[in-house]
């Protein structure tokens, strides 16, 4: 018995067919599925049409109309057949997917665990080019997934990139974002792609600067980015001979780091990158490289990293821990609750707010799902480590003449070590020529910090804050007098 599927992930099409299947007690060697307009071994074999509102008694658990959705995806042209065989058994064994020995079941979960693990690597290896096109510029990748995905992963980049117009091509399907919807189509030759640009080039300048050549690992990176993936990565082209270079490299660090003092993370060399600033127009080109960061595993889960902001040539900058939820959605640093009761202090010390610029230690926002909220989650020295280079490239930019930090997180990465901030707030600290920090800081708690402190303490708390603004007010003031 053949039947036909409308497409490779017509899901809907599988379960109505496999219903009515198994209510006649079909038997899965029986029945053999094709794709319309795809060649068949059985191509003599008329389909069979069953009737749209066939109904059926056949129940499933929910687990396994949720791992058939994934399965559908993968590749193997017997996933439906492989599909239908547990669905035939699973009405005499109710608990057969708890069975993970077992032979049909296991492998349903090896295509499940494929496709997941290749829109993982679709969600990490989509590298954008820029094109300018007549309404202005939109971003074109291709990308070669292993797996029918595209669709399934298309709700990952409407959301990181919803702000953007941007199309990914595959070899099978494309799919557009155009700001408002989205639309899929056929597949597109990998020629019919842009191959390259300046956001590339300045990703391939960054990748090189922050490439460590004491952990490099080859074989480790190609664990996480095998070799077949490198032709569609722009800093692929670098491992070779950054891995090459890596033994000479590492000893340069080690002589370096046996010269200098140790602090609780090397600093990073900065990468020649543009920061944004409302006048220079450079801000979403920062986000884009950004928003192509897989230095740390932030980038996952959030919607969109979120790059500092405000005018080059700021004498005040200040630096806070990480974006929270509202600044994740909104693309932009303390624009919430926090952010709100930083713009007051700010404007009570006398300060304008579109005069500084304003950024974070880690650029993505980190959190844990409590049912539909995300709670903030501090970050690892780790990813405040693998953020650093991002900071410095914005400290080298701006050349602040005063650097607040706001709150551990801040203070870690600026500082590249702890301090207590109670102890300590309030008073310029003058960076050694050793100790690597780049400006004069000024420490002083986070805003959010506010927001958490007993209510009678409250007003005492905000007024010490805008103290310590006065005093960053006044310490950039007496820079200036003549
Ligand atoms: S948090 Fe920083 S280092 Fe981590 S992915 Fe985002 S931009 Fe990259």
């Amino acid at each position: 018995m053949q039947l036909e599927l409308a497409s490779e992930i017509d899901f809907d099409g599988w379960r109505q067919q496999a219903r009515w299947l198994a209510a006649r007690s079909i038997p899965a060697h029986d029945v053999h599925w094709r794709i319309n307009g795809a060649a068949s071994l059985l191509d003599e074999v008329p389909t069979v049409a069953i009737e749209k509102s066939s109904s059926s008694e056949t129940r499933v658990p929910r687990a396994f109309v949720e791992l058939a959705r994934t399965v559908v995806l993968h590749r193997s042209a017997d996933r439906f057949a492989a599909l239908y065989r547990v669905l035939l058994r699973l009405r005499n064994e109710p608990r057969l997917l708890e069975l993970d020995v077992d032979p049909d079941v296991m492998r349903l979960r090896i295509f499940e665990r494929q496709v997941k693990h290749d829109e993982h690597r679709m969600h990490a290896y989509v590298r954008f080019r820029k094109v300018d096109g007549e309404r202005g510029a939109h971003f074109v990748a291709w990308y070669a997934p292993e797996h029918h995905i595209v669709e399934a992963t298309a709700g990952f980049f409407v959301r990181r990139f919803a702000g953007q117009r941007w199309a990914i091509l595959t070899p099978e399907r494309s799919v557009v974002w155009d700001g408002n919807g989205v639309t899929f189509g056929d597949g597109v030759p990998r020629a019919a792609a842009p191959t390259d640009d300046v956001l590339e080039d300045l990703w391939r300048t960054y990748y090189a600067s922050i490439f460590n050549p004491a952990r490099v690992n080859v074989r480790v990176t190609q664990g996480h980015m095998p070799k077949k993936f490198w032709s569609q990565l722009p800093e692929a082209q670098l491992i070779e001979p950054l891995a090459a270079a890596a033994n000479t490299r590492a000893g340069q660090m080690v002589a370096a780091e046996a010269a200098a003092p140790r602090r609780s993370h090397a600093p990073r060399p900065s990468a020649p990158i543009a920061v944004p600033t409302a006048d220079s127009g450079a801000g979403n080109e920062q986000r884009d490289l950004l928003n192509h960061c897989r230095n740390c595993p932030l980038w996952e889960h959030a919607t969109q990293a979120v790059p500092g902001e405000g005018p080059l040539a700021a004498r005040l900058m200040l630096v806070g821990e990480q974006p929270g939820d509202q600044e994740d959605i909104a693309g932009r640093p303390f624009v919430g609750p926090a952010g709100q009761l930083l713009d007051r202090a700010l404007k009570e010390a006398g300060i304008d707010r579109s005069e500084v610029y304003v950024t974070n230690a880690v650029k993505h926002f980190k959190y844990e799902l409590r049912g539909k909220r995300r709670l903030h989650k501090k970050p690892a020295e780790l990813e405040i480590a693998a953020c650093h280079a991002w900071y410095e490239s914005e400290v080298d930019a701006v050349r602040p003449d005063l650097i607040v930090a706001l709150g551990a997180t801040a203070v870690r990465a600026v500082l590249g070590r702890a301090l207590p901030i109670l102890a300590n707030r309030g008073t310029v600290i003058e960076p050694t020529t050793e100790s690597g920090v780049k400006g004069r800081v000024l420490v002083t708690v986070h805003p959010s910090y506010l927001l958490r402190v007993l209510p009678e303490t409250r007003d005492a708390e905000y007024a010490k804050f805008v103290d310590d603004l006065k005093i960053a007010t006044r310490y950039i003031r007496d820079r200036t007098a003549p």
